[in-house]
């Protein structure tokens, strides 16, 4: 796992060259937000360990197997040390109810862990502001850090090859497009996530991109 110091909040850790988790530093210690695919557990452990803190919560931007992937090997290891906070929608799916119309894109694998926190939009977790932003998922949400406008955005956007929306195909990225539920409602969670006017944007899949601005713009363009 290959570990970046983003900024003095936020470590980046890289799994497989192409997805990405994110520590975020806290008082109490760390939040992990996403856990890449399966088998990562003791790597995303030791890196938090390297970070100087234990892993107290782990919030999910949504229920796709590379984000979702190694929780259950999480809750194993951390127990009741840590909580766990999962998008509403998408945990009513892995919990096998039918939320919407049609087949669902994307890996959706077997998850025991119940959540312990339900997130919706406007929640907190510690510095971190929930944003809803669907489409990629039913459930998808970002997550803003208030402190310093860093913005967690998931797979709305990649930045593999570019900044792109995940509403559109892009060819040096096509598997984010090729998961993506309602195409319409993520370009518009786009929208929303620009309008914030994050001052960095980290995503799922690709490198951060500081004063993302101008390349989310062009992103929009492109896909709308
Ligand atoms: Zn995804």
């Amino acid at each position: 796992m290959k570990t970046t110091i983003v900024t003095p909040n936020l470590v980046q850790l890289n799994r497989l060259r192409f997805v990405n988790a994110y520590l975020v530093r806290e008082d109490d210690g760390l939040t992990l937000v996403d856990t890449t695919t399966s088998g990562a557990a003791d790597d995303l452990v030791a890196a938090a360990q390297q970070a100087g803190g234990a892993i107290r919560r782990i919030a999910l931007t949504h229920g796709h197997g590379d984000h979702i992937g190694s929780l259950d090997e999480l809750k194993a290891k951390l127990g009741d040390s840590v909580e766990v906070l999962v998008p509403e929608l998408d945990a009513r799916i892995h919990a096998g109810e039918k939320v919407v119309e049609g087949k669902l894109p994307g890996s959706w694998p077997t998850v025991r862990t119940t959540p312990d926190v339900l997130l919706a939009h406007g929640d907190r977790v510690g510095s971190l502001e929930v944003v809803a932003s669907p489409g990629h998922t039913p459930g998808h949400v970002a997550f803003l850090d208030t402190r310093d406008g860093t913005l967690i955005a998931g797979d709305v956007y990649t930045t593999l090859g570019g900044t792109a929306v995940s509403s559109h195909f892009y060819l040096r990225f096509p598997l984010a497009a090729m998961a993506t539920w309602d195409k319409a409602k993520d370009l518009e969670s786009a929208r929303t996530l620009r309008a914030l006017d994050p001052a960095l944007l980290v995503v799922g899949h690709g490198p951060a991109v500081p004063a993302p601005g101008a390349a989310m713009d062009t992103a929009i363009a492109r896909a709308s």
